[in-house]
């Protein structure tokens, strides 16, 4: 499989799709956005001929209604026969199972692979995929997620691999929102916050959320808080997955409190204009946003 077209060239997409050109993939390069196409130099322009030929149809698209309308409009039509449609978006099961039975109708093998890891681990390669689909689709994905990811699990058929994705995200939530609180109340307490985060990140405090998207500017190298809370992992997307994770709850008639209150504060955040912003931003819903951790332990000096 070394044709692949990569459909949605945001922050996943893009370095998903510079890692697979550093490893020697002919990568067809799709996005509705001119400027995310030319963002990816090196791939393939989208040409009908060129995804005709893709071994492998990878979307990295937004939500479900944006999967499906690339399935409608590109996939189901253009792939060709034999052609493995992977999905890594992040979406609701209902549709994911939806565009497998399409896919299966046209022939077609589809798996549900949605990621964790941010783009820092799409441009590496180290992705996490939680995969649902056939189990002889997963086999021959199996090269191809492993130059993509440094994990990858099977958990069953066609939407298991979303289902594992919201769960996995409303613990992502809920921590963003503990880390967020607990460095406001450090901050409203006086301390300084570059030694919190050193204490913390070496402490029982320790996750993946604090350590690479504290909401402190200057604690930690390359955090979206150090750039204007540029994503990173969008506020919006956040909100989302959370609403995605209370709709699964929902339908299996388990109780997540922690998981209602987080989807309830990010949707609102990002319904208040803070969709577009990292979401550690959410910190600026609790305190003022911060000064670089290096000035305020100078002021406090
Ligand atoms: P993004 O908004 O940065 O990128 C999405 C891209 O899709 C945009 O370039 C947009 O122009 C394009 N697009 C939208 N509709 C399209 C269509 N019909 N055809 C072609 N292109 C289209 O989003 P992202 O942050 O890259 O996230 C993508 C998915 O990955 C989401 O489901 C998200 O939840 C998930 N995810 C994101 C992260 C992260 O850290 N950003 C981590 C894990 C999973």
């Amino acid at each position: 499989m070394s044709n692949v077209a990569l459909i949605g060239l945001g922050v996943m997409g893009r370095p998903m799709a510079e890692n697979l050109m550093a490893k020697g993939y002919s990568v067809i390069a799709m996005d509705v956005s001119e400027a995310a196409r030319a963002a990816v130099p090196g791939a393939r322009p989208p040409a009908a001929e060129a995804f005709a030929k893709a071994d492998a149809v990878i979307t990295m698209l937004p939500e479900g209604r944006h999967v499906d309308s690339a399935y409608a409009d590109i996939v189901l039509p253009g792939a060709k026969d034999g052609a493995l449609l992977i999905d890594c978006s992040t979406i609701d099961v209902e549709t994911t199972k939806a565009l497998s039975e399409k896919a299966a109708a046209r022939g077609l093998d589809m798996l549900d692979a949605p990621v964790s890891g941010g783009p820092e681990a799409a441009g590496r390669g180290s992705l996490s995929f939680m995969v649902g689909g056939a189990p002889k689709a997963y086999a021959k994905a199996v090269p191809l997620l492993a130059d993509m990811g440094a994990k990858y699990s099977h958990f069953g058929a066609s939407g298991a691999g979303q289902a594992a994705k919201a769960c996995h995200n409303m613990i992502c939530g809920i921590t963003a929102m503990a880390v967020v609180e607990g460095f406001a109340l450090a901050d409203s307490l006086g301390l300084d916050l570059g030694q919190f985060y050193e204490l913390c990140s070496n402490a029982a405090a320790q996750s993946w959320t604090l350590q690479n998207r504290c909401p402190i500017p200057g604690v930690a190298p390359g955090i979206p808080a150090s750039n204007g809370y540029a994503p990173g992992f969008a506020a919006a997307l956040m909100a989302k997955d959370l609403r995605l994770a209370q709709a699964a709850a929902r339908g299996a008639g388990q109780a997540t409190p922690f998981g209602a209150e987080a989807a309830e504060r990010f949707t609102k955040f990002a319904e208040d204009g803070g969709g577009a912003l990292d979401f550690s931003a959410i910190y600026t819903t609790l305190r003022s946003q911060p000064e670089k951790a290096e000035t305020q332990a100078k002021s406090r000096a």
